[in-house]
């Protein structure tokens, strides 16, 4: 099968490439590189995945590369994904995720794509919740910009759906976590404390620690990117483990797991809470075990053991 895969280059998207490619459908990736790495395609383009380096804002770019590929299936994993960035820039944020998912969306009809995975965020989408775990059907009420753009993206995935009879869905993750997110960067707590614990410096806290999310582990959502892609499932999935799971138990989980090792995470240092972000996620993922038939299999423990293996 020939796809597109936006973002191919990211923490995620290479994730799924490599999944791709390994059960041998053709594989073409567009990325900007503006936080995706060359390396994290290295296995794939040696294995004959193509990068197109260029922004999904360049909607003619765009289109050159659907005219060429002419993809049976589009994951759309390209975003502007910093939270704090997009309230210091909503419309920077809305360039990249609004209307570049919207050129990547008309491409995929204009030359006759047969899927469409969109990719969204439940975290970021539901805002402090009514109800946890947070099903599909609750209001969404984001805290940040970015939430706000990526619910707008769906809008016009499922506006094509009902329009042009184009098969889309999108999957609203909880927090990924999982090899090559960047362990020194700024995204992703799980990767900054394994960070943490492999270099013995503190770990910072933002809040007091209690604030829970819904952490998922990489291989369980490139999977749920594959079943999407076969099943004809239209609109929000959420895509998580399910539970909630606090700060300060995720720390306790990596010092557990670091002990195995024989390493030792400081205790963490903990900061003022930061605007834009919720107290509580947890995401009910019914719909997705129900109508694609998916479910997570890795456990934060089990994840974290795999974090650490690739990094010692
Ligand atoms: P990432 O930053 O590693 O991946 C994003 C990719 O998009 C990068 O390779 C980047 O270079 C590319 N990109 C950014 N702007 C672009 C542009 N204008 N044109 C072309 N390419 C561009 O982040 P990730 O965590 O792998 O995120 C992938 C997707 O998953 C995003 O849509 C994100 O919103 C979503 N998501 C991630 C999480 C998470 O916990 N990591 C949670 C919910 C949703």
């Amino acid at each position: 099968m020939d796809c597109i895969v936006t973002g191919g280059a990211g923490f995620i998207g290479s994730n799924l490439v490599d999944a791709l490619i390994a059960r041998g459908d053709r594989v073409a990736v567009i990325d900007n590189l503006q936080t995706g790495k060359l390396e994290n395609l290295a296995a794939a383009t040696a294995a004959g995945a193509q990068l197109h380096r260029l922004d999904v804002r360049d909607a003619v770019a765009l289109d050159a590369v659907f005219a060429s590929v002419r993809p049976q299936v589009v994951f759309h994993l390209a975003a502007q994904i910093d939270v704090r960035s997009s309230v210091e820039d909503p419309a920077a944020d809305a360039q990249v995720n609004v209307l570049g998912a919207l050129n990547v969306l008309s491409a995929a009809l204009a030359y006759g794509a047969r899927r469409v995975v969109n990719t969204s965020t439940g975290g970021g989408l539901y805002g402090d919740a009514a109800l946890l775990p947070t099903p599909e059907e609750h209001p969404v009420r984001p805290l940040a910009p970015y939430g706000q753009s990526k619910y707008a993206a769906e809008g016009y995935f499922e506006l094509y759906t009902r329009l042009h009879g184009l098969s889309t869905v999108s999957l609203r993750y909880g927090n990924v976590y999982g090899p090559r997110q960047d362990v020194h960067g700024e995204a992703g707590v799980v990767a900054i404390f394994c960070g943490c614990l492999i270099d013995a410096v503190t770990p910072r806290i933002f809040g007091d620690g209690r604030q829970t999310r819904d952490w998922v582990e990489v291989a369980d959502v490139v999977q749920a990117n594959l079943q999407a892609a076969d099943s004809d499932v239209t609109g929000p999935l959420n895509i998580g483990w399910g539970e909630e799971t606090s700060v300060l138990e995720l720390v306790r989980e990596l010092g557990r797991v670091g002990a195995e090792h024989g390493l030792s995470l400081p205790a963490p240092e903990f900061l003022p809470a930061r605007a834009g972000e919720v107290s509580r996620s947890c995401l009910d993922v019914r719909r997705a075990r129900a109508e694609l038939g998916w479910e997570p299999r890795t456990r934060l423990g089990g994840g974290l053991e795999q974090i650490l293996a690739g990094l010692l």
